[in-house]
């Protein structure tokens, strides 16, 4: 096979790589993308859509489930589940998606090559293909193989332990579910099977669960886990599985399966990084403000870079390396990356946290007193505004609510902009909408806020 040639080749056709070759393309940059398996990486294909679309279905299910039970007046038969067919439905969203993905490669005039791809060197790596290897040679290369998920020594995966994508595929929703690790993937899909029906018990060997997130903020969301009976151990070490009983320093726990999240390792084995030795930081490869890595020509985006580990990240970062790469002045100045945990309720954390920065104070606002979050029979969620004292510039937005990760632009967009309490306390924020309590908060920290 005769080598191949471009300007960039990129390494993983998740939302760095995809994003990161099909901006250069655009920008009129001759550039192949390499995958070894279909476009979209993890978030598409085992990640953020097939997740949330399992959340979506049991939502409804459980809504469903459960309307008799509410005060609306509203009466329902107990509805039936088949899994698989909800399964087969998500199914079908991941291959619109990856599908879209590949097509939007090729309208841009990014090349896809399918296969596992490993650095020959700084600018020449070989791809094993279906057909034999290809090498390709290019001017720079960018790295975005993402990560995979952290496996336990007493809990190898395989059987009844599972990743996530595991337990996305699943075509039955297990009688007993163990979940070990209470970060957002073990919670969102945690709650998920609980929904479904599942008997769920999370193990945590930190003291809380989301312990990155203000324990005020995390607070409603513990709430209705309780409510919804899933089990939550902290400061409880799981060790092993056998005989149907996940074994913790607390005693056995039944289980039919057990869903490990905890926590993702940079992919980086394999890719011939070992020869060309560059800078580390930690497990991951070390970059500078514009993605570049201590080598000559190769880039790095999204999770083999670090926390945090979320699509969007990865995204804005492919898209800063194909402008520098097209020769535009960028440089990574991001003031704020939100993060949304698709908990129930939501839970949504965007800049400084309370606290973080000298100096500034908080102000919160309850979903309680805001008109919409009762109509929707969720006041179970408040908005939290970190501020400078001196000058009210704000600089971090919180909040935990039913629905409220759509509300993560508007933190982001008002971090981003340099919005001070002022600018979003009069701006209009129409009626009735969850949003009305982001103003809110913000008048609350000036000493004005009318609903509470
Ligand atoms: P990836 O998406 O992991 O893509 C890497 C690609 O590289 C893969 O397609 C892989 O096949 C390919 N690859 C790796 N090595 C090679 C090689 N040697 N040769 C060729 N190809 C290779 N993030 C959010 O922002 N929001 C969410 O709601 C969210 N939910 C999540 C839920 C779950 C269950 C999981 C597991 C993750 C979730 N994430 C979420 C995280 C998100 O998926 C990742 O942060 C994101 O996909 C990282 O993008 P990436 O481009 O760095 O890598």
């Amino acid at each position: 096979m005769s080598d191949l040639k471009c300007k960039i080749a990129v390494i993983g056709a998740g939302p760095g790589g995809y994003v990161c070759a099909i901006r250069a393309a655009q920008l009129g940059l001759d550039v192949i993308v390499v995958d070894a398996g279909a476009a979209g990486g993890t978030c598409l294909n085992v990640g953020c859509i097939p997740s949330k679309a399992l959340i979506h279905a049991a939502d409804e299910f459980h809504k469903i489930a459960h309307v008799s039970a509410g005060q609306l007046g509203i009466t329902a038969a107990a509805p039936g589940l088949d899994l698989a067919k909800t399964m087969a439905w998500k199914d079908g969203i991941v291959s619109r998606l990856t599908g879209g993905v590949e097509g939007l490669l090729k309208r841009a005039g990014a090349r896809f090559v399918r296969g596992r791809a490993r650095l020959l060197d700084g600018q020449c790596l070989e791809v094993a293909t279906q057909t034999g290897p290809q090498v390709i040679r290019a001017e720079a290369i960018v790295l975005a193989t993402g990560a995979a998920p952290v496996e336990l020594p007493g809990l190898p995966f395989g059987g009844d332990i599972l990743t996530s994508t595991g337990a996305l595929a699943l075509s039955e929703v297990p009688g007993r579910l163990a979940v070990i690790g209470a970060g957002y993937i073990g919670l969102e899909l945690g709650t998920a099977f609980a929904k479904l029906g599942s008997e769920v018990t999370v193990i945590e060997a930190g003291e809380r669960a989301l312990a990155q997130y203000d324990a005020g903020l995390v607070r409603p969301v513990l709430k209705r886990l309780e409510a919804l009976g899933v089990g939550l151990l902290t400061s409880t070490k799981a060790t092993g599985y056998a005989d149907g009983q996940v074994q913790t320093e607390a005693g056995d726990i039944a289980a039919d399966k057990v869903l490990v999240t905890v926590g993702r390792r940079p992919l980086l084995q394999g890719l011939g990084l070992e020869a060309l030795s560059p800078e580390m930081a930690g497990a991951y490869l070390k970059i500078n403000e514009i993605c570049q890595t201590s080598l000559p020509g190769l880039y790095a985006i999204g999770d083999i870079t670090g926390e945090p580990m979320l699509a969007h990240r990865a995204m804005a970062q492919g898209e800063m390396v194909a402008e520098h790469l097209a020769g535009h002045k960028v440089a990574w100045d991001k003031c704020a990356i939100p993060a949304v945990c698709f908990t129930d309720p939501e839970l949504v954390s965007c800049g400084a946290a309370p606290g973080e920065i000298e100096a500034s104070a908080v102000a919160e606002f309850p979903f309680a007193a805001n008109g919409r979050a009762l109509t929707l029979e969720r006041d179970d969620g408040l908005i939290q505004v970190v501020y400078r004292e001196a000058d009210h510039v704000i600089l971090g937005l919180h909040g935990v609510g039913a629905g409220i990760a759509e509300l993560s632009a508007s933190f982001a967009l008002a971090i981003e902009m340099g919005a001070r309490l002022e600018d979003v306390a009069a701006t209009i924020h129409a009626h009735p909408t969850q949003s009305e309590g982001l103003a809110e908060a913000c008048m609350k920290a000036l000493d004005r806020a009318v609903h509470i």
